[in-house]
């Protein structure tokens, strides 16, 4: 993409509405505009991480054998009724009659629907397991939304429902689904960590929460230190392995690691020692939950066992917070000069600056690189704009694009270019040929 060409709104000023640091790059950079409280137009550079991040989740949902599909963001509100979550639910959905008078709801999440269709169609336990999933937007009236995407209203969401014979088999899926999460935040370049936590209106007893430790985070935490030094890497679980993923979820939650609404201080005391213990602030950005037969008993979903006997199938719902991920990497990952995208969810892998346009030799170097790059299967910003060299630096830095190529006459004439590391700022002198191969190499392994 030529910049020239490009809708890229950044901002002069500091917008005063945002609280955190987040917020405030999101709008600079023009990465979202708010269409009402909570509600975000998603500008085409926010899009793309958007996207991005919608794809790692797809790839490592598909990976660990969930099959994707689409559901409305629009519900009656009759299975609701049926689940008695319709009253429960209270302010935070968003409810709508249509022209018929017939009660409506956006929906907060999708339990009922999901249920629905299982009941209609499944019916033995030769069926099973199955895991559906989809990522779609959410409505939740939230009584305070703010911090931008972090807390909106209306917010993208990855929910995806498991379907198991019994208990066992079902905490199988839930161990998969820990395992599949794990690996889908190491890709986005975050630490998420899994925290006990407590299920909330969706019932249950076993869940836990993926915390990135952030100072802004609305969620207090607390955990063994030890638990910071776990990375999952390029580990290869078969998902297909009870115990491989059994361990995985061990080793991840044997630490202490709890949200506030489970910490038990005299727990913490004992299990971990002083030097260790580290209370702190986290974002929430996914949860798993096992809750068993609570929607498949109130909504009939059951299936023929193997011994002909017609049970309620064993069910868990599984979330990731797809936009608020936008924001939380960012504040994991920015400094004072704007953000610092990790090459995994980065909306271009690398920007060229153009030090002198209108120069022949430096723009016929930009160019052969913006083609050698977009040959290599990469995509680059290439600021072709008649602009100051130290206001393009500006826009790059802002935008957090983890690689720059620096183009100028004076490196021409030796023959080199220079390739930036936006996170250290280190920079190396290169020919043009040997930047591409080196961007080449460190992208082949994100
Ligand atoms: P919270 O405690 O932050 O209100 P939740 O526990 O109600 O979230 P879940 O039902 O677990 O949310 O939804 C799955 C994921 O969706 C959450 O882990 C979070 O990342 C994201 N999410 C939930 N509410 C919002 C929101 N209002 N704006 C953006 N993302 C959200
Ligand atoms: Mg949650």
């Amino acid at each position: 993409m030529r910049l020239s060409r490009y809708f890229l709104p950044v901002l002069k000023e500091t917008p005063s509405e945002a609280q955190i640091v987040s917020h405030r790059l999101m709008l600079r950079a023009g990465l979202i505009k708010q269409a009402a409280a909570g509600i975000y137009s998603w500008l085409p550079l926010g899009y793309k991480v958007l996207r991005r991040i919608e794809q790692i989740v797809h790839d490592e949902q598909i990976r660990a054998g969930h099959i994707p599909m689409l559901m409305p963001t629009l519900q009656s509100a009759d299975l609701w009724r049926e689940s008695g979550r319709y009253d429960d639910y209270g302010e935070e959905m968003l409810r709508i009659k249509d022209r018929h008078g017939r009660d409506m709801l956006y929906g907060p999440t999708n339990e009922e629907l999901i249920t629905d269709i299982f009941r209609a169609h499944v019916g033995s336990y030769r069926d099973l397991p199955l895991t559906l999933y989809h990522i779609q937007w959410k409505f939740r009236d939230e009584i305070r939304p703010r911090f931008g995407v972090m807390r909106g209203r209306e917010f993208l969401m990855k929910d995806g429902y498991n379907f198991d014979i019994d208990r066992d088999a079902a905490l199988h899926a839930y161990n998969r689904h820990l395992v599949s999460y794990l690996r889908s935040y190491e890709r986005m370049g975050l630490q998420a960590i899994p925290m006990r936590a407590d299920s909330g209106p969706i019932g249950g007893d076993d869940t836990h929460e993926f915390l990135v430790l952030a100072e802004t985070g609305e969620s207090e935490v607390f955990y063994d230190s030890q638990i910071t030094d776990l990375r999952f890497g390029d580990r290869d679980v078969d998902y297909d392995s009870v115990s491989q993923c059994q361990s995985v979820l061990e080793e991840f939650t044997s630490r202490y690691a709890r949200t506030d609404e489970t910490h038990d201080e005299a727990a913490f005391h004992a299990q971990v020692p002083d030097a260790r213990r580290r209370q702190a602030r986290g974002i929430e950005v996914g949860q798993i939950f096992y809750f068993g037969t609570k929607y498949s008993e109130a909504m009939g979903a059951t299936v023929v066992n193997a011994t002909g006997a017609r049970v309620p199938v064993h069910m868990g719902s599984h979330g990731i917070g797809v936009s608020r991920l936008v924001g939380a990497i960012i504040e994991a990952s920015h400094d004072d000069r704007g953000i610092i995208w990790p090459e995994g969810v980065t909306p271009f892998h690398a920007g060229i600056v153009n030090l002198k346009q209108g120069d022949a030799a430096a723009d016929a170097a930009c160019e052969a690189l913006y083609t050698a790059l977009s040959a290599a299967g990469l995509e680059p910003l290439y600021d072709d704009r008649d602009e100051r060299a130290g206001a393009k630096f500006a826009t790059m830095d802002l935008i957090g694009l983890p690689w720059r190529i620096t183009v100028g006459p004076r490196g021409l004439a030796k023959g080199v270019v220079e390739l930036t590391a936006r996170r250290t700022g280190d920079s190396e002198e290169l020919s043009p040929a040997a930047a591409l191969d080196r961007l080449a190499q460190i992208y082949s392994g994100v």
